[in-house]
């Protein structure tokens, strides 16, 4: 097998069972490996580190499959590990099925992540799952490789006979990769269907961002319904409106949902609308939801002057960095909304502020957040912490996956 040796000193990351090896590390380069193919990591002595994917383009130059010298990297290691993950969800969704008596709250969500990628030790992969289709992502060099393999396996282990790829994303870019999309197993649908305990969404697996939905971000949804109700709220950042459909159902007074996609926020009305028989009916002839196409930024700056004021702000911007290198632009980005927000909420309005960028920490986060409120000129409390949903798992050998934080702050 082929072979990586590493330079003297570079093991220690792979002792503490980190996934990755960056291009520095590597001394050199034995037996001709293809992009993707399995090779063998030695430390400079010479010892057994790890198995893993051999990406020649990428900075992250491989990607662990096993630490384990005995594991073959073959169809039963992709069996075991995918079985793995099908287990945790299981597991994290279980009580589920018994705790809530009211019968419409009994399944489990028909929309979760089966597999997290390094999280679930399958590095590069990304399966969800929406109602009876599997929406995955090949994203790095050793999972491309084990595209065929995997789809097999994943209608094998889950039942389940369509899959739809949306290997689209930036990062292919990295590894050398083309962007590929469209069906990858029996007949998907492009548009369909998903329930979120009593709730319903469209989710457009075919041309939405990432797999369609964003996940990760279901159970601070209903955090955010719970602490709607009689508010006045604002939902930046909206999307497809995950939050303000949530936000409706919880009782709000009225939710404005602003995006600067006309795409997303048409499928925000058709969620609205599809929800409608369940939502609260008016009180008043006043519609409760509105939306407006816009740059947030933009639209914080217009409301201020308008002297326009809130009840609850949701702020759940795009990654603003990726890595810890953008990491200053991003900072002023996410003060900057803070702090308008801050300056729109009500003495006892709510702030629900997130950050998905890997490159800002949620210590750093929560001191951008500090920062705005003081120029603000507000005082206010957290609340509560949030991050990511347990179906987007972080392996403790793997703190990046912590991507999602989330503050809520009260302005006393
Ligand atoms: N809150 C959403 C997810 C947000 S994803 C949910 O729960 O599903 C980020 C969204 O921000 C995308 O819909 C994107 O179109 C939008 N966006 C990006 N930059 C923006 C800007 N400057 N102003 C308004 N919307 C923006």
């Amino acid at each position: 097998m082929p072979t990586l040796i590493l330079k003297p000193g570079r093991e220690k990351s792979l002792l503490r069972r980190h996934p990755w090896i960056f291009s520095g590390a590597v001394d050199r380069v034995d037996g001709n490996p293809d992009s993707g193919g399995t090779v063998n990591l030695l430390s400079s002595k010479g010892d057994f580190l790890a198995r893993a994917a051999y990406s020649p383009l990428s900075q992250i130059r491989a990607r662990v499959w096993t630490f384990d010298p005995s594991e073959a990297v073959d169809e039963s290691f992709f069996r075991k590990r995918i079985a793995s993950a099908i287990g945790q969800r299981n597991a994290v969704f279980s009580h589920q099925f018994s705790v809530i008596s009211d019968s419409s709250f009994r399944l489990p969500p028909s929309a979760f992540r089966l597999l997290h990628a390094e999280s679930d030790g399958l590095p590069g992969l990304i399966v969800d799952r929406y109602a009876d289709t599997l929406v995955v992502q090949f994203l790095a060099a050793g999972a491309e490789t084990w595209r065929e393999t995997i789809a097999d396996l994943l209608l094998e282990l889950t039942g389940l006979t369509k899959i739809y790829e949306r290997s689209d994303a930036d990062v292919r870019e990295l590894e050398g990769l083309p962007p590929r999309a469209g069906p990858l197993r029996g007949n998907p649908p492009e548009k369909l269907q998903i329930a979120d305990g009593r709730l319903r969404f469209w989710v457009d697996i075919a041309h939405g961002h990432k797999t369609g939905f964003y996940l990760d971000q279901r159970d601070n949804r209903n955090r955010v319904g719970m602490l709607a109700n009689n508010r006045d709220v604002l939902d930046c950042f909206c999307y497809t409106g995950g939050f303000t459909v949530h936000a409706l159902a919880g009782g709000a007074k009225s939710v404005l949902s602003v995006d600067s996609s006309a795409e997303a926020l048409t499928l925000c009305r058709e969620n609205v609308a599809l929800n409608s028989s369940i939502l609260p009916q008016p009180s008043s002839l006043i519609t409760p939801h509105s939306s407006l196409n816009g740059d947030v930024f933009q639209v914080l700056r217009t409301f201020r002057d308008e002297g326009r004021s809130f009840d609850m702000i949701i702020l759940d911007p795009p990654k603003f960095a990726p890595t810890a290198a953008q990491a200053e632009r991003a900072a002023r980005g996410y003060k900057d909304i803070n702090l308008l927000a801050f300056k729109l909420l009500r003495p006892g309005g709510l702030l629900v502020t997130f950050s998905c960028s890997g490159g800002i920490d949620a210590a750093l986060f929560q001191k951008i957040v500090a920062g705005a409120a003081l120029d603000a000129g507000v005082e206010a409390q957290i609340v509560e912490h949030l991050s990511q949903a347990p179906d987007h798992p972080v392996a403790l050998n793997f703190p990046e996956g912590a991507y999602l934080k989330g503050l809520v702050c009260i302005k006393t």
